[in-house]
């Protein structure tokens, strides 16, 4: 008898002719997680298996965090003889209270008995040793598997993971993380979906500081454990801000900036060979983030732009930022360069033909070069 955990995984099984692929990239990425940890990972008849490590609760908390996985469930592997799987089954139901019902499943057929017997025998085990549970075969509060595979597994608890699909699966994209709230969130809900992400960030030395830069950093490594680390590109943006600041119009400056941040996310991902930026914007949360200033924005790149975010209101982001544990670094009070020289005015519907004979005042192949020349890329 050891102790096992049965990794059940969600969408992976709608891929039809892909799932060989999907699969194999799954049990690579738990693999990879469980890097020393001694454990023993392995895919058989349709289902992934960890067992043989010193710590399985370690094993399910990091496995419960891989993109892909639905569920992962504690289980005991056992040998296949009844007695055993009855007093196993009573035993795990024991310090349970309410609710139970008993599901077997059985694909080997050569045991005696089959699925709906099973239960029956276990359902009378599990109340014979424990009086106080009762049945309820269409909601119960807790459900008792059974099944008879190489071996009998036995689970009661199924705990949640974080679903979406294996990473790598969908490709390479370029976020642009800021050390606020949403770009994180952002960045996370793309990861999910089997997205490598690599992140750009725009500074603004000395009016932001070295501690502004750190929580940035520390931003990416939260996200960035989902993808067993992340690169960073910091980006040098003080001149261009300087320059926006002495020449353009104070009303259209931020969404100058936003435009240049843009131009260079474009460069930089199709270096890296990303096939879409991502943002956390969120429609009419400041003036940056109007349609019309959305569109001024999106026309400096000829990549997709994701915006996880747009429809989401605040709170809800807020709770995703909570779950995933970036909340408490992102409200640490560093300045962002976007709160360096923010227009008092700034115009909320900002009208592209003016942006545009503003953005004549400068020498924007010169600024955005350089920036790109000033990029440190960072691995965390
Ligand atoms: P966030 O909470 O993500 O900072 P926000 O609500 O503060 O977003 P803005 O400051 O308008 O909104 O930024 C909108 C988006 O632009 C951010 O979500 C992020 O994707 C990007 N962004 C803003 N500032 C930076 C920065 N300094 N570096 C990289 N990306 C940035
Ligand atoms: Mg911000």
């Amino acid at each position: 008898m050891r102790e096992v955990l049965l990794v059940r995984f969600g969408e992976v099984h709608l891929k039809g002719l892909n799932r060989p692929y999907f699969l194999k990239m799954l049990v690579e990425d738990i693999k990879k997680v469980l890097s020393g940890m001694n454990a023993k990972v392995w895919l058989s008849e349709g289902r992934i298996y960890v067992a043989d490590a010193p710590d399985m609760s370690e094993c399910a908390r990091r496995v419960s965090r891989v993109f892909g996985v639905y569920s992962v469930s504690p289980a005991v592997e056992m040998e296949k003889e009844l007695e055993p799987i009855l007093a196993k089954a009573a035993e795990m139901m024991t310090g349970v209270t309410g609710s139970f019902k008993v599901i077997c499943r059985r694909s080997d057929k050569h045991f005696p008995l089959n699925s709906q017997q099973l239960a029956v025998l276990a359902g009378e085990r599990i109340l014979e040793k424990n009086p106080s549970l009762t049945v309820d075969v269409h909601k119960p509060q807790t459900e008792m598997w059974i099944e008879i595979r190489d071996h009998a597994y036995l689970c009661n608890r199924e705990l949640m993971a974080v679903g979406g699909l294996p990473m790598g699966t969908a490709g390479k994209a370029l976020l642009l993380l800021s050390g606020g709230i949403d770009s994180p969130v952002a960045g996370y809900q793309i990861m999910r979906r089997g997205v490598n992400c690599q992140a750009i960030h725009f500074a603004s030395p000395p009016y932001t500081s070295q501690r502004a830069k750190e929580k940035v950093l520390s931003l990416a490594r939260i996200i960035g454990e989902y993808e067993y680390g992340m690169r960073v590109h910091i980006v040098p943006f003080t001149d261009i801000q300087m320059a926006i600041h002495e020449k353009c119009e104070e009303g259209l400056g931020t969404v100058i900036m936003r435009r240049f941040m843009m131009r260079i996310a474009n460069e930089v991902a199709k270096q890296q060979g990303c096939q879409a930026v991502i943002t956390g914007e969120s429609i009419g949360q400041v003036a940056s983030q109007t349609m019309e200033a959305l569109m001024c924005t999106e026309q400096m790149t000829d990549l997709p732009v994701f915006r996880p975010l747009i429809g989401m209101d605040k709170l809800d982001i807020i709770h995703i930022a909570e779950k995933i544990g970036t909340y408490e670094t992102s409200i640490l009070p560093y300045e962002d360069c976007c709160t360096v020289f923010t227009p008092r005015h700034p115009v909320t519907k900002p009208r592209l033909d003016r942006v545009e004979k503003e953005e004549e005042k400068l020498d924007i192949d010169a600024l955005v070069r350089a920036a790109l020349d000033g990029i440190e890329t960072v691995l965390v």
